[in-house]
Order: structure tokens, then sequence, then C-alpha cells
């Protein structure tokens, strides 16, 4: 095998179960043009953000792994300008299961995962105006870590809030700041210790099964062969699917604005996350004492490398002014990000339609980061052929994001 590019781990061999070696890479190369840069694997995967890099840390447990990166660094998309929350009460059953089974590991990392912790524990109050009553009710009465506060108890925690603006507010706890870069490095890490690759600047662009053998050649002239396939490119999932002659997913990315300001002269960095029942915006503490808004867009664009647009930075800082008396002198950073979601809204996760070990592993919408552990691990069984027996609900969690559901659309 000629020598791989990017980061190839060195990390210390491990105990584990290795797959028999895959085929020779000469006899292989020989059908390519001459001077393309061939690699032979077990698997590889497609896109190093959060889902990739799992993916990759878990896979490589037990099979060799190439990680392949268009870009040249890991999260440079969506994974990288997310909120980075870890909330304990989202979603169907297979989201809060995912999220559930992940805090273990957030939580308390293998050794040698992260030098620093992953999760600080962050509450999010809720300011509550008089139209949004109903939908309060509704959530204190569905959850069981969230209380009701007085106003006053609100503005003693967050002392911006207009008065007049909110008629009611609760307080929910178990909720988490998730450092992601970190999480993202440490997924990476484990992926290169268990000898894993991850190679950037190489973005698939044609992809053939051959012989019971993906080939992934990509624009710089690499081609990557290996007996199976996971698509973690995130908005960028159903290109990939064409790419290798599947049927498209009918993924939609949409787009999510995120603007930073300095909130002098409060001192936010002991706030909590602070929302509206109906989630119409949102507001976190940021790193250096800034607070991070959203206006909790969703527009539906296409695969792209998304900015914000003007307006929806107008927006937020509207929303965020009828809550909270901040004056905003200036935008010190606005980021927009893009989150995927499959046309009932669900993840995809498992072998395509038309089988041909070529794993779907898309769809993570807004909770990607959050579920990240537990999705990986799940992937990992599901391209062993492996039940999930530690996943509680399995049974009912495996059909609803298992891609061959939309088999007859
Ligand atoms: C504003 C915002 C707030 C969010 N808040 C939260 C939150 O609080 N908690 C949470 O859990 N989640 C949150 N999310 C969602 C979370 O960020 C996503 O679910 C997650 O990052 C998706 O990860 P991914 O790896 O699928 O996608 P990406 O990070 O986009 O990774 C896909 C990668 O594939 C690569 N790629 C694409 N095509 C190719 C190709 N042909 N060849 C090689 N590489 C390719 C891309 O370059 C990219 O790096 C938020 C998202 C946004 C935008």
């Amino acid at each position: 095998m000629s020598a791989i590019i990017g980061s190839r781990a060195r990390g210390r061999p491990r105990t584990r179960h290795r797959l028999p070696p895959a085929p020779v890479a000469p006899a292989r190369a020989s059908r390519y043009p001459a001077g393309m840069d061939t690699h032979i694997t077990d698997c590889i995967v497609i896109g190093a953000g959060i889902a990739g890099a799992t993916a990759a840390a878990h896979l490589s447990a037990e099979r060799r792994v190439v990680l392949i990166e268009a870009e040249e660094a890991a999260g440079v998309h969506t994974s990288g300008r997310s909120a980075a929350l870890w909330v304990a009460n989202g979603g169907p059953e297979y989201e809060r299961t995912l999220a559930q089974e992940s805090f273990a590991f957030l939580n308390t990392p293998p050794p040698g995962f992260a030098a620093t912790p992953i999760l600080t524990e962050r509450p999010v109050a809720f300011a509550v105006p008089p139209e949004q009553l109903a939908d309060l009710h509704e959530i204190l009465a569905s959850r069981s870590n969230i209380r009701e506060i007085s106003v006053a108890a609100l503005r003693a925690m967050i002392p911006a809030i207009r008065p007049g603006y909110a008629v009611a507010a609760a307080l929910e706890t178990g909720n988490f700041d998730i450092d992601v870069d970190v999480l993202l490095q440490g997924y990476l890490r484990l992926a290169r210790s268990h000898g894993a690759t991850v190679a950037f600047r190489r973005r698939s662009h044609c992809i053939a099964h051959q012989d019971g053998h993906w080939r992934v050649e990509t624009v710089s002239g690499a081609s990557f062969h290996a007996p199976v396939l996971v698509n973690a490119a995130g908005a960028w999932g159903d290109e990939v699917a064409v790419q290798a002659g599947l049927r498209p997913l009918g993924l939609t990315p949409k787009r999510r604005t995120a603007v930073v300001i300095d909130p002098a002269p409060f001192e936010v960095a002991s706030w909590p996350r602070l929302y509206d029942p109906r989630r119409s915006w949102y507001c976190k503490p940021e790193a250096r004492a800034r607070l991070m808004i959203s206006p909790a867009d969703a527009t539906p664009t296409h695969a792209q490398d998304v900015q914000p647009e003007e307006i929806d930075i107008a927006i937020t800082i509207e929303r965020m002014q009828q809550v909270l008396d901040i004056p905003v002198r200036r935008v010190e950073r606005a980021w927009a990000g893009l989150r995927t979601f499959t046309p009932d809204g669900a993840f995809a996760f498992g072998e395509a339609i038309e089988a041909n070990r070529f794993f779907w592993f898309v769809g993570q919408g807004g909770d990607g980061i959050l579920t990240s552990a537990a999705a990986g691990r799940l992937l990992a069984d599901l391209v062993a052929g492996r039940a999930p027996d530690w996943l509680p609900g399995a049974a009912r969690i495996l059909p609803a994001i298992d891609p061959r559901r939309f088999a007859a659309a």
C-alpha cells in the first residue's frame, strides 16, 4: 500500500480483532491510471465532521478505516458551527435514547480521550411572554427536571431581562455545554490510536462498486478501495450517494444563524442558557465573556459553505432585544451552519436500500453532537451485523432510523 496522506496515527498498537488482510495493492493498482495514489482498506468513511469522526473511532476498533475529508481540517462545516448543547429532554425516542446513551461517554470519556472536560453543566432558563404561557405549561407537564421559578428569580440570574417582558419563568437542570472541538479531536485521536488514517483535502467525486469493493476516487487523484463505505458527508450526503449511483434520500440542509456580541455592561459567564418555550430564539454565554444568540432559524437551502444573511443577523439582534436590555454596538462574529434533515426528520443510519455495504450515517439535524457517542457505536454494530443489545428500545429505534424506510418513496 502506498503511503497514506494526512495525519496517519502513530498511536500505540492495541489488542483488537482485525479482519483478514485486504487484497494487496499492486494487482488492483494496475487497473487504474498509472500514478494514481491507491489505498486498499476495510472501510472508507466519507466526511470528517462529528459523524465521520465518531464512525471512524468506533469502526476502527475492529477494522482498518480510512476517513476522507474534502477540507483541510475536521469540523469545518456544521460540526464546527453548532451551539454545542447537550439537552436532557429533546425529541423522539431514538434521539432521547442516543443522547442518554452518549452521556456516560461524554461525561467520563475513556482515558486519554480528552485532556479537559467535554461537558460543563449549564441549566436552561425560560423567559415566558404572555402568549406562550400554554407552551410553558405543556413543557412543565412533560418533563421531570424543570420547575417554575418566579420572574424575580429569573431576573436575579439574568439582570438584563426587560421589565414587563416575562409573565412566568422556569429553570431546567441536567443540561450541559459541550466542548465540541475537544470531542471531535478525541474521536479522531481514538480512531488514529486504533490505526485509522485521516486524509484531508480528499473530496470524493466518483464512486464505483466493483468485485465487492467500493472504489472512491477523489478530486486530488487518490483512489480508496474497501468493501464497506460509510456516507457521513452531512449536507452533502445525497451528493455522495449520487456519485455512487445510488438513490438520494432527499436530504434538506437548513441554515441556522449564530451571532456573537459583547454583552457589556453585563457579565454573562454564569448565566444559564435562555430560551422561550416555543424556541423562537435562544442565547448562551460564549467564551471570553461574550453572548451567542440564535434566532433558531431553519431556512431550507443546499449543501454549501453557508454564510449568515444580513437579514438574519438583524432579526437575531431584534429578537434578543425584545427580551434582554443589552445595547449592541457591533456584532463581533456571526456564522451560519447547515442542520440537515431527512424527509421525515429522523436520522438515517444503516445500509442503503440498494445494500452493497453502503451505509448512510446522515440526517442528524440539530442533534448530531449530543448523540454522537452512541450513534458511532450503533453504526459500528450495524456494519458488523450485530444486534445493539446495549441500546434500550432498539427494536423500535432501528426501524425509525433505517434508511430503507424511504424505499417506497
Ligand atoms: C447553529 C447550529 C446549532 C447547533 N446546535 C447543536 C447543539 O446544540 N447540539 C447538537 O448536538 N447539535 C447541534 N447542531 C447540529 C450539529 O452541529 C450537527 O448535527 C452535526 O454537526 C452534523 O455533523 P456531520 O458530521 O453530519 O456534518 P458536518 O460537520 O457538516 O460534516 C460533514 C463533512 O463531510 C465533508 N464532505 C462533504 N462531501 C464530501 C466529499 N464528497 N468528500 C469528502 N468529504 C466530504 C464536509 O467537508 C464536512 O466536513 C447545531 C447545528 C447548527 C448549524
